[in-house]
């Protein structure tokens, strides 16, 4: 299979992270809740985990908290930030797993800059909405849909010169493109660890440059004797056994990425993105593609998006088709009645790839 849906998960993952997985089940009891080899083991691991996330992603290995997505970590900043209708300033671009929370707080959102890789629109209609005083900003730094590369450290620059608190989602950034919660001086980063950091499903990272609001309460295996959720990071939004062996799997994902390099990576990534626009440019088909895209491209092609991903599957072909979680993109983008049909390449992106998805296309239209 010609697998072309990393924007959803990552999906021939390293053998390391198969291999670490079994290890953990193998070697792992529960972290943090005792003192014998197997409990240590799993601490040890777990340790690991978030020393290796934060040498990555320029933090501390306690602001590092382990969510079981990337959903369950914006869950936990936004309920952290956004109270009962505050105001707040989202991106054009953003997912359900953004946009869901908000509407459920019944949140007063302005969305700002819907032009696609117009890095001058989104800076102007984001800068105007940061000045009426939201109570937060909340962007993705890649459109999920569309590849779309948001110009994160100018947002984040302006953020911080309104003395607004914001969230990035880097679902879609994470192990393509470097990410700094120091530099960026981001309130908290939020990524799955079953995406670009090649860990298994159910995993998830939340980076935290200030202590969060616990989403569930229970048992950490710390201050056992409080009724209260404790006060320091990560614990207090850890309630619960962790998934040990996923967490042994995003480990040797993220040591993977290290020794491969995220830069390659996302270079391998946009070549083949680029490639693909180009030859579907070439098919005739309406190609959503600019200057600031990563690995993924959408088109609408001259079918029903989901009859041609049923074909391209026949052909042994993986995309995704519809609106992807992120219907508020495909209005910015004007695809809400068609959606796109989405190619999202991934670590082992190659020409080879490219080449049997565009036979594949050339062969069906
Ligand atoms: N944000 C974006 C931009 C995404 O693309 C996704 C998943 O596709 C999510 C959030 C949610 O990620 P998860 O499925 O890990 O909760």
């Amino acid at each position: 299979m010609i697998y072309l849906d990393n924007g959803a998960t990552s999906f021939r993952k390293p053998p390391q992270v198969r291999q670490a997985v079994l290890e953990a089940m193998e070697r792992c009891a529960n972290p943090g809740r005792g003192g014998y080899p197997a409990a240590m083991a799993a601490a040890e691991q777990v340790y690991r985990c978030r020393e290796a996330a934060a040498e990555l992603f320029g933090c501390q290995p306690e602001q590092v908290a382990l969510t079981s997505n990337c959903t369950h970590g914006l869950n936990i900043a936004i309920r952290t930030l956004v109270k009962p209708e505050d105001q707040v300033v989202i991106s054009g671009f953003e997912h359900n797993a953004v946009t869901r929370p908000l509407h459920a707080l019944s949140a007063k959102v302005t969305v700002a800059g819907q032009r696609l890789f117009d890095w001058g629109n989104t800076l102007e209609e984001f800068e105007k909405a940061l000045r009426s005083g939201p109570k937060a900003a909340i962007f993705t730094h890649v459109s999920n849909v569309f590849g779309y590369i948001l110009p994160v450290e100018q947002m984040a620059r302006l953020c911080r010169q309104y003395g607004v608190p914001f969230i990035l989602d880097a679902a879609q950034s994470a192990g393509a493109i470097p990410v700094d919660l120091q530099s960026l001086g981001a309130d908290f980063i939020a990524m799955p660890g079953h995406k670009g950091l090649l860990g298994p499903q159910g995993t998830g990272l939340l980076l935290c440059a200030r202590l969060p609001e616990p989403l569930l309460q229970g048992g950490t295996g710390s201050d056992s004797i409080r009724q209260e959720m404790p006060d320091y990071l990560p614990d207090r939004v850890e309630a619960g056994t962790v998934n040990v062996p996923g967490i042994a799997g995003l480990a040797a994902g993220l040591r993977y990425l290290r020794r491969v390099g995220v830069e390659n990576i996302g270079r391998r990534e946009r070549t083949q993105a680029e490639k693909t626009a180009a030859g579907l440019t070439r098919l005739g088909l309406k190609v959503f593609s600019g200057s600031h895209q990563g690995g993924t491209v959408s088109f609408v092609p001259s079918m029903d998006c989901d009859e041609l991903a049923q074909k391209l599957a026949k052909r042994g072909v993986a995309v995704r088709a519809g609106l992807h979680c992120a219907p508020l993109a495909h209005k910015s983008a004007g695809t809400l009645e068609t959606g796109t049909v989405r190619v999202s390449f991934g670590h082992d992106a190659s020409p080879g790839q490219t080449q049997q998805f565009l036979a594949a296309m050339a062969a069906l239209i």
